[in-house]
């Protein structure tokens, strides 16, 4: 044997690969991706006579003590037949038809500039397009910018708002509605104009019903809901709320009951009956300003929140009784403090606020919201019952707030989403109606397709778009799609269908190339069809014609999921696939770090053991037998050794490259195998593995070289794939890539902050686009001991759509159970490959920005090298045109990708949405927590380049104009000191304070550069059930479960004082799970749940509950098992005893409370924000 041999197997190598130059994008007229692969590769695309001379290349040699026998690629041996046997096998499901199709079939002519397709790689085909002839529509034509995904330039500011001089006079109050809201009209107007716009209607049951019954296919026939009828004036908008009836709309739970509140200031009328002091009637004390409506009435609104605590600032007389103060008149805005306010900058993120001189925040010591954290604030927490005492002591008697806010008194998120649960989680959400808002994410509740998307795929945060941008840009609300494209269903729901429509492929637009949907409408008695996105008749092809019924509608429209349904997938023909070839089934290559570290820390043992058994749990498709993907192995450390385990081997062999300065693959005859096939040899390659690096002393490793080499394997083997890296170190050895450790915790708040999380390097940058045109995703499993510079190694995972996982000081003991599930669920989940995703819109909106793990070559077609099942892009959308509310506004999103078996698949998901005229039906229709998986995405990735109290201060701006248009424009006139909330988002300001006081916002001292740049790019991703529990965790009392039954205890709001010193409690987010214990809690329920005798026999160190056979202990282990199952990663489990240590990071998660590091209180933010509202109101 003679490794030399090897090289011959380099052969694909050395041959010209025609005309393929990567994954271009060339879909508008030809535009080239900047020249991404040709440089750094060239020698592999082309002849390379070094690399097929037989002499080994220098250090290349086999390893001692390791076996080689035989030669592994002798001139008789299998390979040749072996990768076209098993292609041919796995291709049979593929249609012979499409197969055979030659590139000059007519259905290649299609391709233009619309397409969503990633084949088409060789100039020579490009050349062929016939672009002149496919018109498109103007507003869609792309800049001919190319803008990286990634490191896009921070979106356009906010427009401008007036700027405002501080108002601070009057803030204190307004009536608080403590609780059930009154029902008021910030949701009163939801159900109680029902009637005013057609197609939406809030109270669901009756829609649902009438849909189901009548069958009406909802979206074929645009004109089937009523246009929405104008409302008056915001002032009439209000009235209905009164006099309607009470409100039946699902997400409107308070409304049930219109008892008129008493007017209390955040004092629950329970603790505070309204005879205690002055007479506590329902209307204002005092009386009531020109224009104010007085708050007896019924008109107090269920979102007024008011009792917010007069600024400290505000020095001057008393304002007037106590309770004057509730509903009082604005003070005169004179006070001496506020003279120096100065002119506010609002929205750019180039006039950064300056500082506030004279403004020192709701309390002292919170923080100045948006510029310098304050020094941490003593750890004292919110009183309900004395609100921040022990600051306001020290002041002046006469600056001491007179009013508390009563934290029940203020939107509850706890609240919202059992409302939610209670309203809609029993009836099923049927999509048939356009601009439906789905349930809450928190929510369980049945999908059933009749047109519209899933929102498990599809969530906007608007289901009603302003039909102009002058509306969009007043309203400052976000319009933006969170999509998952690939999104595991629960097993009650049925996934897409799979249309086969063989050689001439899906039916599409001739313009604008979208595809066949249920919003196309049939003309001309079924021979054309007009195109809802762009209005082109095309004509319909004989194999498709179908007569039209007496409605208009096509006989098959039962028949075909893309005439019926909101969701379905296309097989794919040949001229959707790279070279008009079909795809080879994709390959996993493992890449172990065998450095000192990851040796003797037994991670190195225990990822062999586990692959063992892991490798006969790939993903499969359907009901295939086996899985198609083939797997390769890979160690290193300086070096890389490459194995092969080819079947027919005795025992694995290892080669060695220490040359990574130019990365190539020694073997490709049995380098990625099937593992039924190679099963022995591969078995016995894992149980050597961790014998022949036991006594390694080398502890520098190289990164960017493995990533080559993965990616030069697949190249090679012609596939598509995914390499999972398991790696250890900042790699500081001699090699292309190569880091230095540049951490500096100095520059958190700097100007250079951003410098953080910006790749040290753009080597890895341009590494990621090569691997994108290769269609190699690329997992990343880090084990650090120290900063090992997350913001460049994330790079690569980032831009092919893969994952990073961090266990930060890995224990075997700790954290082996997290990382063996979580690398159980990556290798298992489902994910495509190669995939291009585009998203067409209906004339006046078009998709212009982008967000997630993904990499962009122009400016509309979102590539990734793989797609998993539960990642998400959030696309934001822009107005060209007016839409109109006849119409409404359509999405279609179509992902081209290659599945696990290797067959090129379209998946397609549409949605219509509503249009509207009057901004209160914008409000009406929003989606919260989708709206902060925007704003929160937006907020990350402007870090990049700006100051991060800049990122902050554009976010609050930004919010606070969106409550000051709703306040100016829907809310009936109130008092200037009532903060009134529209119902759909009320939960905006407590959950815009959980991100901007987020890690990677505002960073307390124990959270690590690494952390945040992990951080950053793992929200970047998530899905909006994902960032709403991240951002607000669960908080559940444990002690009040109901062992007997399978429901969860009643989640309680994320505070400290919400915690009982006798109650144990459960918190998630996603990825941490904490039980917290109490030191009062009964001896007997810690023997049951810890096994141990008392609260200090109770070990912190514990990473999972002991199984102990009883009704406790069974209770609380299923409810952490449901939660680690809801979840896409493992999530870390934390014992916190209280008045322990390790109690300082659970109170991190208590997200109402003020923050170590200077973030605000729920309460005290909702003070700020309506400070900011009143501000642009004045
Ligand atoms: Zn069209």
């Amino acid at each position: 044997m003679s490794v030399n041999q090897q090289a011959h197997t380099g052969l694909p190598y050395g041959q010209p690969q025609p005309g393929y130059q990567g994954y271009q994008q060339s879909g508008y007229g030809g535009q080239q991706m900047p020249g991404v692969h040709q440089s750094q590769y060239g020698a592999y695309n082309g002849p390379m006579p070094g690399y097929q001379q037989p002499a080994p290349p220098q250090g290349y040699f086999p390893p001692l003590g390791f076996p080689l026998k035989g030669s592994p690629a002798s001139p008789n041996s299998d390979t040749p037949a072996l990768a076209p046997n098993i292609l041919g096998a796995l291709r049979a499901p593929l249609p012979t038809s499409g197969a055979a199709v030659p590139a000059a079939q007519p259905a290649y002519s299609q391709f233009g500039q619309g397409d969503v397709q990633n084949g088409i790689t060789s100039s020579a085909v490009q050349m062929q397009r016939p672009s002149a002839s496919q018109p498109f529509i103007p507003g869609t034509a792309p800049t001919p910018v190319s803008q990286p995904a990634t490191f896009q330039q921070y979106g356009p500011p906010p427009t401008s708002v007036q700027q405002l001089t501080n108002h601070m006079a009057g803030m204190q109050i307004g009536s608080s509605t403590s609780a059930p809201p009154p029902a008021g009209l910030g949701y009163g107007l939801s159900t109680s104009v029902p009637s005013a716009s057609g197609s939406f209607t809030a109270t669901g049951s009756g829609l649902y019903a009438s849909y189901s019954s009548s069958q009406t296919p909802p979206s074929v026939n645009m004109s089937h809901g009523l246009p929405p009828t104008s409302l008056s004036p915001s002032l009439s908008l209000t009235q209905p709320a009164f006099s309607g009836p009470p409100m039946s709309a699902q997400r409107l739970p308070q409304a049930a009951s219109v008892v008129p509140p008493p007017c209390s200031t955040g004092i629950g009328p329970s603790s505070y009956p309204p005879t205690a002091g002055a007479p506590r009637p329902p209307t204002i004390q005092g009386s009531p300003l020109p224009g104010q409506v007085p708050t007896g009435l019924p008109t107090s609104q269920p979102n007024h929140v008011s009792s917010l605590p007069p600024h400290p600032a505000m020095s001057g007389p008393p304002l007037g009784p106590p309770m004057a103060g509730l509903q009082g008149p604005p003070p005169p805005p004179t006070y001496p403090s506020q003279s120096g306010y100065p002119v506010q900058q609002n929205g750019s993120f180039g006039q950064v606020r300056g500082p506030q001189p004279n403004y020192v925040g709701p309390y002292p010591g919170t923080p100045n919201y948006g510029s310098q954290p304050a020094p941490p604030p003593p750890p004292k927490r919110l009183d309900p019952d004395s609100i921040p005492s022990p600051q306001l002591s020290e002041l002046p008697p006469q600056q001491k707030p007179r009013h508390r806010i009563d934290p029940d008194a203020i939107p509850s998120p706890i609240q919202v989403i059992e409302d939610d649960k209670n309203n809609r989680g029993s009836e099923p959400f049927i999509t048939g109606t356009r601009g439906q808002v789905p349930p809450l994410v928190t929510t369980n509740f049945l999908v059933k397709d009749q047109g519209n998307a899933s929102p498990r795929y599809i969530r906007c945060t608007s289901y009603n778009i302003p039909c102009t941008s002058d509306m969009a840009k007043q309203s400052q609300v976000p319009l933006a799609a969170v999509i998952k494209p690939l999104a595991t269903l629960p097993t009650n729901e049925a996934p897409p269908y799979l249309v086969d429509h063989g050689e001439p492929g899906p039916l599409r637009c001739n313009r604008c190339k979208a595809y066949m949907c249920p919003f196309m409408q049939f003309i001309e008695g079924g021979r054309r069809f007009q195109c809802c996105f762009c209005s082109c008749v095309t004509e319909v092809p004989p194999h498709y014609f179908q007569h039209l019924d007496h409605t208009g509608r096509r006989v098959d429209f039962y028949d075909r999921p893309e005439l019926s349904l909101g969701s379905y997938e296309f097989l794919a023909t040949a001229s959707y696939c790279k070279n008009n070839k079909f795809p080879n089934p994709p390959a996993f290559i493992f890449m172990i770090d065998v450095s000192y570290n990851a040796v003797k820390s037994g991670l190195v043992r225990l990822i062999c053991e586990e692959l063992k058994s892991l490798l006969d749990y790939l993903p499969r498709e359907g009901n295939m037998e086996e899985s198609a993907i083939r797997v390769g192995f890979v160690t290193y450390n300086k070096v890389l050794h490459f194995y092969n385990v080819k079947s027919s081997l005795a025992q694995p062999q290892m080669m060695v490259v220490s040359d990574v300065a130019d990365m190539f693959v020694p073997l490709l005859d049995g380098f990625l195998v099937n593992v039924n096939e190679s099963r022995t040899i591969i078995v016995s390659l894992l149980d050597q593995i961790p014998e022949m690096f036991a006594d390694t002393r080398e502890t520098e490793t190289v990164f960017a070289p493995v990533i080559q080499a993965g990616m030069e394997a697949l190249k090679a083997a012609e596939c598509a794939g995914k390499l999972f890296i398991f790696h250890t170190s900042l790699p500081i050895a001699e090699a292309p890539g190569k880091l230095k450790n540049r951490d500096d915790r100095k520059l958190i708040n700097t100007d250079k902050e951003k410098t953080l999380f910006q790749p040290q390097t753009s080597f890895y940058s341009n590494l990621a686009k090569d691997c994108v045109a290769q269609g190699c995703c690329v997992d990343l499993f880090l084990f650090p001991n120290q900063y090992l510079d997350v913001a460049t190694l994330g790079v690569v995972p980032y831009q092919t759509g893969g994952s990073i996982y961090k266990y930060t000081y890995f224990q075997l003991e700790t954290d082996q159970e997290r990382f063996l599930n979580d690398l159980r669920k990556d290798v298992q989940k489902e994910v495509g490959f190669d995939a291009v995703m585009r998203v067409r819109t209906s004339t006046g909106i078009r998709a212009t920005d982008f967000f997630g793990a993904f990499y962009m070559s122009n400016t509309t077609d979102v590539e990734l090298a793989g797609l998993d099942c539960d990642k998400t892009i959030t696309v934001e959308f822009k107005h060209d045109d007016k839409l109109s509310e006849d119409s409404g506004a359509l999405l279609q999103c179509a992902l081209l990708y290659t599945s696990c078996a290797g067959q090129r698949r379209l998946r397609i998901h549409n949605l219509s949405l509503n249009c509207c005229t009057q901004l209160a039906d914008l409000y009406r229709n929003c989606e919260t927590d989708t709206l902060i998986n925007y704003l929160a995405k937006f907020a990350y990735r402007g870090v990049l380049n700006n100051p991060v109290k800049t990122v902050r201060d554009t976010l609050i701006n930004q919010c606070a104009q969106i409550l000051a248009c709703y306040r100016k424009n829907c809310a009936s006139p109130s008092s200037a000191g009532q903060l009134i909330l529209p119902e759909c988002m009320k939960l905006l300001p407590v959950y815009l304070n959980c991100v901007l006081k987020s890690d990677v916002l505002q960073p307390g001292a124990e959270v690590t550069t690494d952390d945040r740049a992990y951080i950053r790019q793992l929200v970047s991703s998530m899905d909006v059930a994902e960032t709403n529990v991240f951002f607000y965790p669960r908080l559940l009392p444990l002690t009040k479960a109901d062992v007997d039954s399978d429901t969860l205890p009643a989640a309680i709001r994320s505070s400290e004082e919400r915690l009982s010193k006798g109650d144990i409690y459960l918190l998630e987010n996603g990825l941490n799970v904490f039980v917290w214990v109490g030191v009062n809690v009964q001896q007997s329920l810690i023997q049951n749940l810890f096994g141990v005798s008392s609260f200090s026999h109770i070990s912190s160190t514990l990473s999972t509950l002991p199984v102990l056979e009883n009704p406790f202990s069974k209770k609380v282990r299923s409810i952490i098992d449901m939660f680690q199952a809801q979840r896409s990663r493992h999530m870390k489990l934390i014992i916190v005893k209280q008045e322990d240590k390790l109690e300082m990071l659970f109170r991190h998660f208590l997200v109402e409370d003020k923050s170590m590091s200077g973030g605000a209180s729920y309460v005290d933010f909702l003070c700020h924000m309506h400070k900011e509202i009143r501000q642009l109101l004045s």
